[in-house]
């Protein structure tokens, strides 16, 4: 077989590389930590999203072994077939209880939720209002619910306003990420909340990277800013600070009943498997036996955005440990991104289309798991290569 019909694509794969726009996988020989081992080197790991360090921590992974030990490797089916398990239920009234919410209801992925829950709440006819930095799962959902989508300026909520008041739209889907994955800027939340009140739309909000790290018990921006019982649908992925796999929705019960019935993505697809469910609950044992986790965290987040307005890098906004060291051209950001590796650093360099062109970037994330003095060290490395 030649495939010629698939001659087009290394032609593409060829451009992409004259542009530096080319990405490629990288298989780790270790598990997620504050130090990976990347092409048998050992390199202070600073682009995870596990924020708590929880990944590999011996609670969370002992619970992941014995639940795979009982219940076995894959739940062998969807939910609503003969793949729902007591597990399950029981992560969800942990997720409900940590977000202060009525009921909770588990899909997949992050990707999962933002696929499929906007089509079942909104579709033809119908008005979603999303702000222009939204993650790539919401976009697509959105596309997918087939309702009109209207783009809002990056936390412009003079403009969502006026997209607001100009609807006319049957019901109105307000969605936003609640902290931004490539800047970790926050929402105007408590503004979206009433502007969305106000005009009668439902308020989704995507916890992805809040979730365990903002708030007084870590259930994310919504906690923190005391407006949880305001905002219609909340997601949050177990994928990042809660160091396992998978993803919820937190919300009302008719809310999640609906979902069950309505979102393709809930309904088409395996459960998740038992072990990811045991890790994720343990991972909120842990979240709630060891706070210092959350308080040394944040003594890294300061000292980490301290050097780096040092170096003239805005960190103003910056309210999770995300930190955009913005570059400009691709290839700029791939030389940087290469020469902290060689002094022992692994900082991605993030390009278009995840960001938009012109801010290409290293996206610096930290993790309750880091050292102080791997902060300071890759600071001075990025102070030799800027
Ligand atoms: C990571 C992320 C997702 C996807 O979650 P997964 O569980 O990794 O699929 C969704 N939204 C935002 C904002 C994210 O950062």
């Amino acid at each position: 077989m030649t495939h010629k019909a698939l001659d087009w694509i290394p032609e593409e794969l060829d451009a992409l590389e004259a542009g530096a726009l080319r990405r490629r996988l990288e298989p780790m020989g270790t598990a997620q930590g504050p130090v990976v081992e990347l092409d048998g080197r050992k390199l202070v790991n600073l682009c995870s999203n596990d924020y708590l360090g929880l990944a590999a921590h011996p609670r969370v992974v002992r619970a992941a072994a014995e639940a795979a030990r009982r219940f076995g490797a894959g739940a062998g089916s969807a939910r609503l077939v003969v793949g729902d398990f007591q597990l399950h239920h029981e992560l969800e009234a942990r997720l409900a209880r940590m977000k202060g919410t009525p009921s909770a209801l588990l899909f997949s992925s992050g990707y999962h939720v933002n696929a499929g829950v906007p089509g079942a709440l909104v579709g033809a006819g119908d008005d979603i209002f999303s702000d222009e930095w939204n993650h790539a799962s919401i976009i697509d959902g959105c596309r997918l619910s087939r309702a009109e989508v209207k783009v809002y300026r990056h936390r412009d909520v003079g403009m969502l306003e006026e997209l607001l008041a100009g609807s006319r739209a049957r019901r109105k889907l307000v969605v936003t990420d609640a902290v931004f994955g490539m800047d970790g800027d926050a929402a105007p939340l408590r503004e979206i909340v009433t502007l969305s009140e106000r005009h009668g739309a439902m308020l989704y909000v995507d916890e992805a990277h809040s979730t365990g790290v903002l708030g007084a018990t870590g259930a994310g921006l919504a906690e923190a800013l005391g407006v949880t019982d305001r905002v219609d649908v909340m997601m949050g992925t177990l994928g990042k600070a809660l160091g396992s796999f998978g993803a919820f929705v937190a919300g009302t019960r008719p809310l999640t009943d609906w979902l069950v019935y309505r979102a393709r993505t809930f309904v088409f697809t395996t459960a998740l498997p038992p072990a990811s469910v045991a890790a994720a609950i343990a991972a909120l044992d842990v979240m709630e036996s060891e706070p210092p986790r959350r308080a040394r965290l944040d003594a890294l987040t300061i000292q980490m955005k301290a050097g780096l307005e040092k170096l003239g890098f805005p960190m103003k906004e910056v309210v999770v440990p995300i930190f955009p060291v913005i570059l400009g051209e691709e290839a700029r950001a791939l030389e940087v991104s290469r020469r902290l590796r060689e002094q022992g650093y692994h900082v991605k360099a993030i390009r278009p289309p995840t960001v938009p062109p012109g801010t290409s970037r290293l996206r610096v994330s930290l993790t309750a798991s880091h050292m102080p003095e791997q902060v300071e060290g890759f600071l001075a490395a990025l102070r030799g290569c800027v």
